[in-house]
């Protein structure tokens, strides 16, 4: 059992290493560094044309995850909300003060 077990561990521990070894290999085959390069690139122009779009619109584009917990004023009354993740979700809050709804 004992010789059971220690075989496991080297077989484990050569399988990693051997992994590790061709491990660029692997990320060649599946195309992995093309795909990591690619959405780096999509990110990058989605950043450029947010920046552009922010400034012809004078708005702040934040993505909607960022959104959650920050402190939204209500455009009726002015009054500050914390925003909910279910406001991110739904695209809008309604103020609790005035019951108008306000966009993000
Ligand atoms: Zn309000």
């Amino acid at each position: 059992m004992d010789q059971f077990i220690s075989l496991l561990v080297v077989i484990l521990v050569l399988s990693i290493i051997f992994f590790l070894i061709t491990r660029e290999f692997w990320c060649w085959y599946w195309k992995v560094n093309e795909r990591l390069y690619n959405l780096k690139q999509i990110e990058s122009y989605l950043k450029t044309i947010a920046k552009q779009y922010s400034k012809e619109n004078a708005v702040d584009i934040v993505p909607e995850h960022e959104l959650t917990g920050k402190v939204a004023k209500c455009k009726e009354c002015n009054s500050e909300i914390v925003i909910q993740e279910a406001d991110t979700d739904q695209g809008y809050f309604i103020c609790p003060y005035c019951g108008i709804r306000n966009y993000l």
